[in-house]
């Protein structure tokens, strides 16, 4: 079953919304403001999010930015009651995946959401198809957790198996460290970002040429780390 966050501060629209989605088979989170929004993205994990442009505390477009900078991809449908075509430029520039402008219908609403969903499935499974990489002198196979280095089997964790997928599969993407954190991690156990400097440095000691002068996981200054292969 899938899970839709609705973030609304409009009580009507907000359980009409809620009804609506439960009748279709979805399981629904409710917020009210931008920042409980927010949270709950990242401790519930929602498959999808219905946000209001004009929310209380943190508006719409702040949630969404602040998402996107931490490197969390969960699509995002944008409620507004403005339709001027800047408000949808912008919107769209901080990366909201589709809009809906009020008044509008719930069963558009509804198959938006559905169209969306299957969009994102389908890049999920691209994502998660990397089973393999080579590049230099170093093979990693991520589905048999064994990896090489000149024809030498390189030691490497659990752990650093699974960062390092992540960094391949979002290939020169930028990573932020909450981002790493959160899909490496999860929210139950929660390290600090210096652990994940430090398993960067493990890394790269591994699987980089000169690790003093990084050619494949590179530091973006200010924001976090990116792959290229
Ligand atoms: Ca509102």
């Amino acid at each position: 079953m899938k899970t839709i966050l609705i973030v609304e501060d409009e009580e009507p629209i907000r359980q009409g919304l809620r009804d609506a989605f439960k009748e279709d088979g979805y399981q629904v989170l409710l917020a009210k403001e931008g920042l409980s929004g927010y949270r709950a993205v990242l401790e519930k994990k929602p498959d999808l999010i219905i946000l209001d442009l004009m929310l209380p505390e943190l508006s719409g477009l702040e949630v969404c930015k602040k998402l996107r900078s931490e490197s969390n991809q969960t699509p995002i449908i944008m409620l507004t009651a403005k339709s001027t075509e800047a408000d949808k430029i912008i919107g769209l520039e901080l990366g909201a995946d589709d809009y809906v402008t009020k008044p509008f219908s719930v069963r558009e609403l509804l198959s938006r959401v559905k169209a969306l969903l299957r969009r994102t499935e389908n890049k999920t499974e691209k994502h998660e198809g990397v089973k393999k990489i080579v590049f230099d002198d170093v093979k990693i196979d991520f589905t048999k957790f064994k990896a090489e280095r000149a024809g030498k089997k390189l030691e490497m964790s659990k752990t650093e198996f699974k960062i390092l997928r992540f960094f391949v599969t979002r290939s020169e993407e930028v990573i932020s460290r909450e981002a790493l954190l959160d899909e490496v991690w999860g929210y139950e156990e929660y390290p600090t970002t210096r652990t994940v400097d430090n398993f960067i440095v493990k890394l790269r000691s591994k699987i980089e040429k000169n690790p003093k002068i990084p050619a494949h996981l590179i530091t973006i200054y200010g924001v976090g780390y990116k792959f290229v292969a």
